[in-house]
């Protein structure tokens, strides 16, 4: 017998994709991520706490869940080139699918503001990256703009073939754990993923794949929040590039998942992202970029207000890998090596403090 391998999210889960019929998939054989138990997070919640480790796709975030889809469905409509405004992980997932496609890719990003493990996929990939003196929100109506008069297709979440592709995050979860969490804790900028993630919840609720929805909980950075503050933020600033985003796109979709399920919008400070970060590499395993790390700050804050999660079932999407950008993570550690010993055992114990 030949063992099977994942196919990625389309033909995974193509029958409840809306996508045009026929759609032939450009696949780096995405999705299919891991739900690691975080035993850290259940032993303090009393909750069984899941980690949905969406670095763990061929480019080191869930980006690709969703570009699959968009770049399939570009190709298949006949473009010969794709643009994206980018944070980061936008630019490396599209420049990637672009180059297995054969299609060209045209990325815009804020001047000096990518992480460089991203850069260096954007460019690696054949992407043709260009620096904006501006922000994301910048960027993204460029991209619009070149869409509508220039020969390039728009993948960008605003995109919805994106969404479809995302939103099998959530029937992942489904079939795995048998019904939906109580509790789904993510990160939020563009606000595409939560919309994704409510969709894939009522769509599978829907065909009585699940008895019920999660309460979704979404977080920002305290300098780039707002969904929490209610008004477009002109100026965002947080260390958590990936949702570094002062208007997001999917804001009405993103609003109607926290309404209908009982959730909320949360803003976390870059100290305590950054401190989750180093808790969830250190206690669990798992290195995820700071970004990523904002669901568990805003689980420890819950916590810490006294919440109580006993018996719950909580899912937290990480969403990117931690070696996208390993300056950040470094930062609070001054000289990287700080201990130098001659080539003797008995000094390398002493230093150790074996002995
Ligand atoms: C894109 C991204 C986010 C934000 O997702 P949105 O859909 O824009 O809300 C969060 N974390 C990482 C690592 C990302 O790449």
């Amino acid at each position: 017998m030949t063992a099977q391998q994942w196919r990625g999210v389309i033909e995974e889960y193509r029958e409840l994709l809306d996508i045009p019929e026929g759609t032939p998939a450009v696949t780096l054989r995405e999705g299919g991520t891991p739900l690691v138990d975080s035993g850290w997070l259940s032993g303090l919640t009393g909750a069984n706490v899941w980690l949905k480790v969406e670095g763990n796709n061929p480019t080191g975030s869930f980006k690709d869940r969703g570009m699959t889809t968009a770049l399939s469905v570009a190709v298949h409509e006949g473009a010969k080139a794709v643009v994206c405004a980018s944070t980061g992980n936008t630019s490396a997932s599209m420049a990637a699918y672009a180059a297995k496609a054969g299609v060209k890719p045209l990325v815009l990003v804020p001047e000096g503001k990518i992480a460089a493990g991203k850069m260096a996929q954007a460019i690696m990939h054949g992407g043709q990256v260009i620096m904006v003196r501006g922000n994301f929100d910048d960027c993204l109506r460029m991209a619009r703009e070149l869409s509508e008069k220039y020969p390039v297709a728009l993948v960008n979440s605003v995109n919805p073939y994106r969404l479809q592709g995302q939103k099998t995050a959530s029937f992942e979860l489904v079939d795995f754990l048998g019904d939906a969490p109580d509790y789904h804790f993510l990160p939020v900028g563009n606000a595409g993923n939560i919309s994704a993630y409510w969709m894939g919840y009522t769509e599978y609720e829907k065909l009585g794949r699940s008895t019920k929805r999660p309460v979704m909980r979404g977080f920002q950075a305290a300098g780039s929040a707002p969904l929490v503050n209610g008004a477009p933020v002109e100026n965002p600033e947080t260390k958590a590039t990936a949702i570094r985003i002062g208007n997001p796109a999917s804001w009405d979709l993103a609003m109607n998942a926290k309404n209908e399920s009982g959730g909320s919008f949360k803003a976390i400070e870059d100290e305590d992202i950054l401190a989750a970060q180093r808790l969830l590499a250190t206690k669990d395993g798992v290195f995820v970029e700071p970004a990523s790390a904002i669901g568990v700050a805003g689980l420890l804050q819950a916590v810490e207000a006294g919440e109580d999660f006993t018996g719950k079932t909580i899912v937290i999407t990480v969403t990117g890998h931690g070696l996208k950008d390993t300056a950040t993570a470094l930062e609070g550690f001054g000289p990287l090596v700080d201990v130098v010993v001659d080539a003797d055992v008995d000094a390398a114990a002493a230093a150790a403090g074996l002995v």
